[in-house]
């Protein structure tokens, strides 16, 4: 048999989405899903009838592929309004396939072999990939909970010779920070001393809360020139699957960029750059309403995950909030976002997925609250069955349990015998299922565990292996009876 070809080694550095992972998940077990930020309420009415319209009006071929005119001049008068900041629509903006596609066409268009990009963690996932595909190597720097601010020192110390571009993305996914001023200078200052450039991701623009304002980058002093502006219909208008986003930069840097995507996706929906350039001239009262709906929803979020027992980092901006997850016991975020999409009916994102160094997110999970209310319900009725107090760590026994004599103690042959053969099904009972037995951490007492769960719930285990359902009690065997 001849050799196979060789596959790029570029995405072996990275893995499949995990916020995509967990909508999977979330579908399979019919789990509220509060993982993947997409809205699961209507887009507003006349941004859908004006995409209605453009196809009616056969707006079905190519746009000029740095985007249509309408759509660019209304980018550009939003810029304005929003920033107070001119830019020319002919020379300085491309539209692009949602500000995923932005994101990556401007790395592409700037990156050299050798460059550096630093990137704040936690991030948005797609930071490093792309990073990584468009040949760059990102160095990370920490954002520090519980303001997610960053150390000065540390910034400073990881710019250099090589760094090539900052990625900021203010309002942040997944922390909900909205970085200030004075932040944003010192990124200048360095920007300007290392001749790098800033690229920032702006998506979540209008949703701010308690008094927090949004600043452009382009708009701080001295950036202008070295900064890169994205943004997209998908967050302000709802519309998340329509895939249309932009670039704004120095004419230069555009058509580098214009190139690039070009070659990558010719250019976004016609009709929905249609549409958008009829959303984008929205009056103030749109997206002042659009904030104090999703204020409305951040705070009743954050009363569900409060009351079920998370420690909530309250967001001044984007539609998320990272908890800590400590008071749960659980080893591992991501063994916990699978407890609770499987056993709870509640998804949520694994904090280590936003992480290089994933130790970093094991304590946080994040949720996302651009839900309607009947969503958050079915995640309070499910997430009331979620009691800290019930739950303990892996490996660990609770005072209650310690109190009480060895499982073996005052039994029986019998009880002795019953307790091997049921510990025998089990393992039959597992490997039907294709689950292997993982020992993890201090294996003794969690097998101990396991053990008296088996001889306690002699009833439920034997339904279990008559009719096949996956025997429950494994799977949470966390929970203290
Ligand atoms: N940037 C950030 C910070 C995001 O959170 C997301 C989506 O969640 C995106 C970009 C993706 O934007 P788009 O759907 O326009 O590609």
């Amino acid at each position: 048999m001849s050799a196979k070809p060789k596959l790029s080694t570029k995405p072996e550095q990275f893995t499949e989405s995990v916020i995509r992972e967990m909508t999977r998940l979330a579908l399979q077990y019919d789990a509220v899903n509060l993982s993947q930020g997409f809205p699961d309420f209507p887009a507003p009415e006349e941004i859908k009838r004006a995409a209605q319209e453009a196809i009616a009006a056969d707006v079905n071929q190519y746009a000029i592929t740095w985007g249509s005119k309408a759509l660019r001049d209304a980018i550009a008068a939003n810029f304005l309004r929003t920033q107070g900041m001119e830019v020319d629509p002919e020379r300085e903006i491309t539209v692009c396939c949602g500000a995923t596609e932005a994101m990556i066409a401007s790395h592409m268009a700037i990156i050299n072999p050798g460059d550096e990009v630093i990137v704040f963690e936690p991030f948005y996932e797609n930071y490093g990939p792309d990073a990584i595909l468009s040949g760059a190597t990102p160095r990370f720097v920490k954002l520090h909970a519980p303001d997610w601010t960053f150390d000065p020192n540390e910034l400073a110390a990881a710019f250099g010779p090589k760094t090539k571009a900052i990625i900021l993305n203010t309002p942040n996914n997944p922390t909900g920070k909205v970085f200030e001023r004075r932040e944003m200078e010192a990124i200048r200052d360095l920007c300007d001393r290392w001749n790098a450039f800033a690229i920032t991701d702006e998506i979540y623009e209008h949703m701010l809360y308690d008094g927090a304002r949004h600043i452009s980058m382009a708009a701080i002093d001295g950036m202008r020139e070295r900064t890169i502006t994205i943004n997209a219909l998908s967050k302000t208008y709802s519309v998340t699957g329509w895939r249309v986003g932009w670039a704004i930069a120095p004419p230069e840097v555009t058509s580098s960029i214009r190139k690039v995507h070009d070659f990558l996706t010719v250019g976004a929906a016609a009709p929905l750059q249609a549409a958008g350039a009829a959303a984008l001239q929205f009056p103030d009262s749109y997206y002042e309403k659009l904030a104090a709906d999703y204020l409305a929803r951040r705070d009743r979020l954050l009363g569900i995950l409060t009351r079920a027992g998370f420690h909530c980092f309250k967001p001044r901006g984007a539609y998320y909030i990272m908890t800590d997850i400590s008071a749960f016991g659980f080893p591992d975020d991501v063994e916990f976002a699978k407890y609770l999409v499987k056993e709870i009916g509640v998804a949520a994102v694994p904090g280590s997925s936003f992480y290089r160094d994933r130790e970093g997110g094991r304590t946080h999970l994040r949720f996302t609250f651009c839900k309607t209310e009947k969503t958050f319900q079915a995640a309070e009725d499910r997430l009331s069955r979620l009691n800290p107090s019930r739950l303990r760590p892996i490996g660990t026994v609770s005072s209650r349990a310690k109190s009480r004599p060895p499982f073996w103690a005052g039994r029986g042959a019998r009880d002795l015998l019953f307790l091997l053969r049921i510990q025998i099904e089990r393992l039959q009972v597992l490997r039907h299922r294709h689950r292997p037995v993982k020992f993890r951490r201090n294996r003794s007492v969690k097998r101990i565990q396991r053990l008296r769960l088996a001889v306690y719930q002699k009833r439920p285990l034997r339904r279990c292996l008559k009719t096949g359902e996956p025997p429950k009690q494994f799977a949470a065997a966390r929970v203290c009876r």
